[in-house]
């Protein structure tokens, strides 16, 4: 049953039963702001998660306090024994969660069925999204730090799974799948099958790479009678290792013949977010390895200011980061956030990402590439173009002679073209530094300057914006402002050493989305804390400094006084 925490703030709280100069220690420390900023926080988002419980039987934990210990224990980067032990004899630890006699003890069940519940009935995790959004608003707030500059990046985290190739995956995937068979079911699995199972799923260690091969054949063929077997069992196809058994083979396998489905063989190379393990089916491969991209922006630019994390978002490592930065700044203009310049590294922009984002008047600071184009070709921002975006000279003053919808540079999607005079651009002493392109009818080999006909050059928006974003980026200045952006790699790296992101120990989308979100969040409380301090520390010196002055001066007020009289 769903129970509020009450208000009330103890009598004898913890920081009552210990002497004064330990009470000041705890009121500069991290405890204190949690407990006076973040604790407030939980609190008022208490009832949000009434639906996790029930209406009758036993009143639950408080809420507040045990989002605040998940928080806690993500800081710490503790495991639940470990955290359930700092909660209990941690002074700070109870301080900051203002945990009086009756609610000091709290069971490890108790904290793993929240999660639990937490996982099963809000399964996008906008709860704790809304603590984020909270205590990032609360933080910027206080500090008076701006939003106006943000930088952004992506990080690889692996969840509680280990890769160890194709054939661990295999084995781990069928063996998952018997397990969850059962007497009856079971009876039906073939001989050679039960005998693999019960003699060797793990016997594969030791083996070279041409046995290795044979093996993975023949797992792969169990696995196809397998699916073959129980297709046909309604309670089975509906589970999670029939299901997986079933991804498996259509990520990894294929028929030897196509006109013969019998003989299965493995694929040499499988695509697209394959399945990494079947512990964790969520999780997939990208460029930076099996796992999970975390993506996170924070402000920048603040200078003598912390800066504070303003967005995070989650997914499986195979998506790449381009147009990645589009749904941040959703979020981010959804919480009044909205920043006047971005700063992001090459993996984010696409030309068309990149030109939504400058639609939203967002200065998008981020390198673009020119793939196969050389540094010493020009761009089309060499190029005059009148309002309706037509070209009216190329860099050498000539003016186009027509302007046609073509196809463009390999590919088929139709575009502007200006089209130059083939003559003047044969002559002309640019050409291997203009962007134009010779005639296509022409032999393999043959010079732009041997050929005929006209000369073209596809003029999108897009293009011009590459070429406008390419040019500018090789200035100085450009360079100079680029710097800043270097920064979050040390959050990255902040968050992977002081709150182990880099390697969680949780399983599947939801479970990682909420041990990043409290790990986010503790690290946005920690820099707000350390900030609070360093914007006491200067007070405190400037307040004692002035009594010791008006001690002195009324010390030398006092001494005159009695001169007078004397
Ligand atoms: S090659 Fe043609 S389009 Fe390019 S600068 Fe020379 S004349 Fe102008």
């Amino acid at each position: 049953m769903y129970k509020k925490t009450p208000s009330q703030q103890k009598l004898l709280g913890v920081e009552t039963q210990v002497s004064p100069s330990l009470r000041n220690r705890l009121e500069s420390s991290w405890a204190h702001l949690f407990r006076c900023e973040v604790f407030p926080i939980l609190f008022r988002n208490e009832d949000r998660y009434a639906m996790l419980y029930g209406t009758t039987g036993r009143p639950n934990f408080s809420v507040a306090r045990l989002l605040g210990l998940c928080l806690l224990q993500e800081w710490n980067n503790l495991s639940d024994q470990e955290a359930l032990d700092e909660f209990s004899f941690d002074i700070r630890w109870r301080y900051a969660l203002d945990v009086s006699d009756e609610e000091d003890y709290l069971s490890r069940r108790s904290l793993v069925e929240f999660r639990r519940r937490l996982a099963a009935k809000d399964p996008e995790m906008k709860l704790i999204r809304n603590v984020f959004d909270n205590v990032r608003d609360s933080a910027l707030n206080k500090l008076g730090v701006s939003s106006a500059n943000q930088r952004v990046d992506s990080t690889h985290i692996i969840s509680n799974i280990r890769v160890r190739g194709r054939l661990a995956l295999f084995s781990n995937t069928l063996t998952q799948f018997l397990k969850s068979l059962n007497e009856d079911q079971l009876s039906r699995v073939p001989k050679a099958i039960k005998e693999w199972h019960a003699n060797e799923p793990e016997g594969w260690f030791g083996l070279g790479p041409a046995e290795q091969k044979v093996k993975l054949e023949e797992l792969a063929q169990y696995l196809y009678e397998l699916i073959g077997l129980f297709e046909k069992d309604d309670e089975l196809t509906g589970s999670e290792p029939y299901q997986l058994l079933n991804r498996l083979f259509s990520e990894q396998c294929e028929f030897a013949n196509s006109s013969d489905s019998s003989k299965v063989q493995v694929k040499k190379k499988s695509e697209g977010a394959a399945l990494q393990s079947p512990y964790d089916p969520d999780a997939s491969c990208g460029h930076k390895g099996p796992g999970y991209s975390l993506h996170i922006a924070e402000t920048c630019k603040n200078t003598g200011k912390t800066e504070i994390i303003t967005d995070y978002e989650v997914h499986g490592a195979a998506r790449s980061d381009i147009g990645k930065a589009l749904p941040v700044i959703e979020r981010l203009d959804a919480a009044g956030l909205k920043p006047e310049t971005l700063f992001a590294d090459g993996g984010y922009p696409s030309v068309p990402s990149a030109s939504k984002v400058i639609e939203q008047g967002i200065e998008f600071v981020t390198p673009v590439n020119r793939s196969r184009l050389s540094d010493d070709i020009v761009g089309r921002d060499l190029f005059s173009f009148d309002s309706e975006g037509l070209v009216t000279r190329c860099p050498m003053g000539h003016s186009p002679i027509d302007h046609r919808v073509l196809s463009g540079n390999n590919s088929t999607r139709r575009s502007l073209h200006a089209i130059f005079d083939g003559n003047a651009c044969r002559s002309c002493t640019m050409l291997d530094r203009c962007p134009v392109r010779a005639p296509n009818h022409r032999l393999k080999g043959c010079n732009a300057r041997d050929t005929v006909g006209d000369f073209r050059l596809e003029i999108t928006a897009e293009l011009r914006l590459r070429d406008h974003m390419y040019a500018l980026q090789q200035t100085t200045e450009w360079k100079d402002r680029y710097k800043i952006r270097a920064g979050i790699e040390a959050t990255n790296s902040e968050l992977k050493r002081s709150h182990g992101i880099g390697k969680l120990r949780v399983r599947r989308l939801t479970k990682v989305c909420f041990a990043v979100a409290c790990k986010v969040i503790a690290c946005n409380i920690k820099r707000w804390a350390k900030a609070r301090w360093a914007l006491k520390r200067p007070l405190e010196g400037c307040i004692s400094s002035l009594c010791v002055r008006v001690k002195v001066l009324l010390a030398i007020l006092g001494r005159n006084s009695e001169r007078v009289l004397a």
